[in-house]
């Protein structure tokens, strides 16, 4: 609720503050236990920042992040470390978050070390049962990272983040780095894992065909704001945000009919400096629809219909009209 998170912006050799970038500019939604929530937007838009600001890799601004019930926002080191092994992250670049110098039953093992006093014995069980849920042979537990696909390494990570049975996983771009061919299984294997352990995911990408695929309901951000976040069919069947409708406008099309029935949103300028953000609706110096109040005055993330919210001008009238029910409210 109300996540924000500011990096400051120094200038000069004294490195005096002159300004903030706001990655995440008051943002709040839910995540509901068991359902994947995709996170959709283009690079820089804060998507990523969001998910290590919700595990807490990152301490937020202002805002409160509540898991279970527990308020972790402004939690410190020791109140977090016992709540650690339910929340993980499965990161982008398998090649780059896997130590290099350690096995796979070392990188595996590791958090294992670090949060149970599990015997060596019961240490070596846990990490081959690990290694059987992501579909990695036994047999190569004393192999190091290079001598892996890209895959099989996505494979590795995702077993670590496994590892202390978390209930909540970010899953930040877990295929971006990853050839097509692969991504589909990796795809496949992370739904196969959250059917199997109850598993609740906060899927990061920039690809929004893969989004559909696997997400119960969309967040789509921009530039530190949340535009719109609604049910995955009502999302990409209906998008109400003109920067949903533009986003989605580009994604290919497979049913010929609708693809050439479609017009493309082509936007226009660049997106502006997350340090200096238009004062009104962030989307307004691209949007197609701008109207005057679009350049004063914020538009707030309002829920226009049941489980569907919208921050845009547009729909302030029926919004007014039916219950607001935000997320913010709650
Ligand atoms: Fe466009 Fe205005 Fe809606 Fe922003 S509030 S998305 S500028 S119509
Ligand atoms: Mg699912």
């Amino acid at each position: 609720r109300g996540l924000k998170m500011y990096f400051p912006v120094t200038a000069g050799v004294l490195r005096r503050k002159v300004g903030d970038v706001k990655a995440l500019d008051d943002i709040s939604f839910d995540i509901y236990e068991g359902e994947t929530l995709g996170l959709v937007g283009e690079s820089g838009c804060g998507k990523s920042t969001c998910g290590r600001v919700i595990l807490r890799l990152y301490d937020p601004t202002a805002g409160s992040i509540r898991i279970d019930g527990v308020d972790i926002g402004a939690a410190d080191a020791q109140t977090l470390r016992p709540l650690r092994p339910a929340m993980q992250m499965v990161f982008q670049d398998p090649q780059a978050s896997l130590n290099p110098r350690m096995t796979v039953a070392g990188i595996i093992g590791e958090p294992l070390d670090e949060h149970t006093q599990m015997s060596k014995a019961e240490k070596l069980d846990r990490i081959y049962e690990l290694m059987d849920a992501v579909g990695l042979n036994r047999n190569f537990a004393n192999r190091y990272p290079h001598e892996f696909s890209g895959g099989q390494r996505q494979r590795i990570g995702i077993a670590r983040a496994l590892a202390l049975n978390p209930k909540f996983i970010v899953c930040d771009e877990p295929i971006a780095a990853l050839d097509v061919s692969i991504q589909a299984q990796v795809v496949n294997l992370l739904e196969d894992l959250q059917d199997r352990l109850g598993l609740t995911y906060l899927f990061i990408s920039h690809d929004l065909s893969m989004v559909r695929h696997i997400a119960d309901r969309v967040a789509v951000m921009y530039l530190g704001r949340i535009a719109e976040l609604a049910p995955r069919d009502a999302l990409y069947d209906r998008p109400m945000h003109p920067y949903t409708q533009a986003l989605l406008s580009a994604v290919p099309e497979p049913d010929p009919e609708i693809e050439t029935a479609r017009k493309r949103i082509i936007l226009t300028g660049d997106v502006p400096s997350p340090a200096n953000p238009p004062k009104g609706c962030n989307f307004c110096t691209r949007c197609p629809r701008v109207m005057d109040i679009c350049q004063s005055v914020k538009p707030a993330l309002r829920e226009i219909e049941p489980g569907r919210f919208v921050a845009c001008h547009l729909y302030e009238t029926t919004a007014a009209a039916g219950s607001t029910g935000a997320p913010e409210d709650h």
